[in-house]
C-alpha cells in the first residue's frame, strides 16, 4: 500500500466540520479493470476533485495508488495503470474542505483481516460515525485516518460472521446515515446503498462483467451498459466462481423503508447526461427552470445561466417564458468548483477566477440571471457585480431551488447554519439587497419536487430528501446530537 502519513498539525482546527461528496466506480472479472475504473473516476470527476486512488486485485496482491489532485493528473501514466495488476479494481474521487485533504484519508482505504484483504470505498457520511469512533478507540483501536470510512474497516474486523461479505453486512449495519458504498475482496465486488438511499448507486454490465458506480456518466465513458439502480437498503454481492463464472447475491439485511434519493442531486451535483433515479438530470434540471418561469416571471430580455450549474435551468425558464437565453457569462473550465478554496476568502476570489461577463451580451439588457442554487450567497454577490460592471440595466436573479436552511449530514458541501445565505437575512427584500439584485425570487418546494418526480412533495412521506430546505431529516442525527460532546479534533474526522 502506498500511503504517506502526516502529523496532526496538518489540521486546520478552525475549519468548518469536513463535508465531502465522492464518487465511486468498482469493476470485476475485466481484464483491463483498473484503466476501466481509472475513466469511470475520471466522468466521475464533479463529484471530486481533491484526490482519487484505484486499488486491484491480481490474485496474489492488492495494490493501491492514492493520490492528491484530479485523476487525469496520475491515472493515465500507463506504467501506473500496468502496476495496478489484476481483473477487479475499484476507485473513488474525493473532494474535501481543510482538515480532510490529507493523502491518509484518500480512498479507497485497505486492511488485511482474518478473512483476508479488503478494500472499501465510500460517498456520503455517516450520522453516527464519530460516536462509533470514539467507542472503537476507546476499545483499543488505532485508527489511521481521520475518515470516518474507517470505522466501517475496524466494524468488519471485529464481526462474527464467517464471510467477509457477511461481515460488512454486519459493519454496515451498525451504521447511520447517507452512504454508497462499495467493497473489494480477494473474490468479492460488493455494492451498498444506505436504507433510504440519500446517495445515488447504479450497477452495470461491460462484456458481462459487472460494475458498480456513482452515476450512469462513468458507465457511458467506458460502453458499459446500465443494469439497473442499487436500490435502498440493498446489498449486491459479486463472487468470483471456482470455475470463473461470477455469481449475483442481492440481499435486503435491513429494515424496509421507503426510498428517499437526496433532491441536491437533481439540483447541483449529478452530471447532467446522468440518470439519477430513472430520471434525466439534465432534463429535471431544465424543468426547475420552466417551474421557475411558472412562478417567478420578470420582464427582462436576456436569460444568462451562471454557468455551469444554472445552465439547464436558464434553458428551461427562457423557452417558458420566451425571453433569448444567452450565454452572458463565460466560464473558465481550468479551475476547480468554487468551494474547493478552503477559506471564505480564497473562495471569493475563485469566483472571479471562474467566471467573466461577456459585455456584448450585458450591456444595456435587463438581465435574468438564473443559479441553481444559492449556498453562502458569494456566487451571487460577485456576479451581479460583474454583470453591472458590464453594463447590465437590471439584474433580477431567479434561483432553481428553495432557500437552503439547513445544513447537510449526508456527505454534502454545506457551511453550518448560520453562514448559510438564507439564515442571514430576515427577508427576501434583504437578501436581494445584499446581493445588489433588482429582484430575486427561489423556485418553491413543490415546483422543485414538481421538476424531478412530477408531483408536489408529499408532506407524510416525501418522495425524496430535501433536508437541506425543509430540516426533514430522513435518519437520526446521532453525531449532531452529542456534538458538544466530542473534541475538536475527534470533530475533524471527515466522511466519505
Ligand atoms: P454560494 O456562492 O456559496 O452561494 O454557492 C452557490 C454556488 O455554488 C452555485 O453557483 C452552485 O452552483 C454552487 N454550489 C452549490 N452547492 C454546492 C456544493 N455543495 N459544493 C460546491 N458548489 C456548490
Amino acid at each position: 500500500m502506498n500511503s504517506s502519513f502526516q502529523d496532526f498539525d496538518d489540521f486546520s482546527l478552525d475549519d468548518d466540520t469536513l463535508h465531502e461528496e465522492c464518487g465511486v466506480f468498482g469493476i470485476l472479472g475485466h481484464p483491463d479493470a483498473a484503466a476501466l475504473t481509472a475513466l469511470g473516476l475520471h466522468a466521475l470527476q464533479h463529484r471530486g476533485q481533491e484526490a482519487a486512488g484505484i486499488v486491484s486485485y491480481d490474485g496474489q496482491q492488492f495494490r493501491s495508488e492514492r493520490h492528491m489532485g484530479l485523476v487525469g493528473d496520475h491515472f493515465t501514466d500507463p506504467a501506473m495503470l500496468e502496476a495496478l495488476s489484476g481483473q477487479m479494481a475499484m476507485g473513488h474521487v474525493r473532494y474535501s474542505t481543510t482538515g480532510g485533504t490529507v493523502l491518509r484519508n484518500v480512498q479507497p482505504l485497505f486492511a488485511e483481516l482474518a478473512v483476508g484483504g479488503i478494500a472499501i470505498a465510500h460517498n456520503g457520511n455517516f450520522t453516527n460515525g464519530l460516536s462509533m469512533r470514539r467507542k472503537l478507540i476507546s476499545d483499543g483501536a488505532i485508527c489511521q485516518s481521520t475518515s470516518d470510512t474507517e470505522v466501517v474497516l475496524h466494524l468488519i474486523a471485529r464481526s462474527r460472521a464467517k464471510t467477509s461479505s457477511d461481515r460488512f453486512i454486519d459493519a454496515i449495519s451498525q451504521m447511520e446515515g447517507g452512504y454508497s458504498m462499495i467493497a473489494m475482496t480477494r473474490t468479492k465486488l460488493i455494492a451498498a446503498r444506505d436504507p433510504t438511499g440519500i446517495r445515488p448507486l447504479v450497477m452495470g454490465e461491460l462484456d458481462g462483467k459487472p460494475i458498480f458506480c456513482s452515476e450512469t456518466c462513468a458507465l457511458d465513458i467506458i460502453g458499459a451498459k446500465f443494469v439497473r439502480d442499487v436500490e435502498n437498503g440493498e446489498v449486491i454481492i459479486c463472487e468470483v466462481q471456482p470455475d470463473g463464472s461470477i455469481s449475483i447475491d442481492s440481499r435486503k439485511p435491513a429494515l424496509q423503508q421507503k426510498e428517499r434519493l437526496c433532491l441536491f442531486e437533481y439540483v447541483y451535483f449529478a452530471r447532467p447526461d446522468s440518470i439519477v433515479g430513472g430520471r434525466n438530470v439534465y432534463q429535471t434540471r431544465k424543468n426547475m427552470g420552466f417551474n421557475l418561469a411558472k412562478e417567478a416571471p420578470v420582464e427582462a430580455d436576456v436569460v444568462v445561466p451562471v454557468p455551469d450549474g444554472g445552465t439547464p435551468a436558464a434553458i428551461g425558464f427562457a423557452q417558458e417564458s420566451g425571453i433569448p437565453f444567452e450565454l452572458g457569462i463565460i466560464r473558465n473550465h481550468y479551475v476547480g468548483r468554487t468551494f474547493i478554496e478552503p477559506t471564505q476568502q480564497i473562495r471569493a476570489f475563485g469566483v472571479k477566477l471562474k467566471h467573466s461577463a461577456n459585455r456584448a451580451v450585458i450591456s444595456g439588457k435587463r438581465v435574468v440571471l438564473i443559479d441553481d442554487s444559492i449556498v453562502r450567497g458569494t456566487t451571487s454577490v460577485k456576479i451581479v457585480q460583474m454583470l453591472r460592471d458590464a453594463g447590465a440595466k437590471e439584474v433580477h436573479i431567479r434561483v432553481a431551488s428553495p432557500m437552503i436552511f439547513y445544513s447537510d449530514y449526508y456527505g454534502i458541501d454545506t457551511p453550518d447554519r448560520d453562514k448559510l445565505f438564507a439564515n442571514n437575512h430576515e427577508t427576501l427584500e434583504d437578501m436581494c439587497k445584499f446581493i445588489g439584485a433588482d429582484s430575486l425570487q427561489f423556485l418553491s418546494i413543490d415546483g422543485l419536487y414538481e421538476a424531478v418526480g412530477g408531483e408536489k412533495r408529499n408532506n407524510a412521506l416525501p418522495q425524496f430528501t430535501d433536508h437541506q430546505f425543509t430540516g426533514d431529516y430522513p435518519t437520526r442525527l446521532l453525531d449532531k446530537e452529542h456534538e458538544d460532546e466530542f473534541s475538536k479534533i475527534e470533530l475533524l474526522a471527515g466522511n466519505g
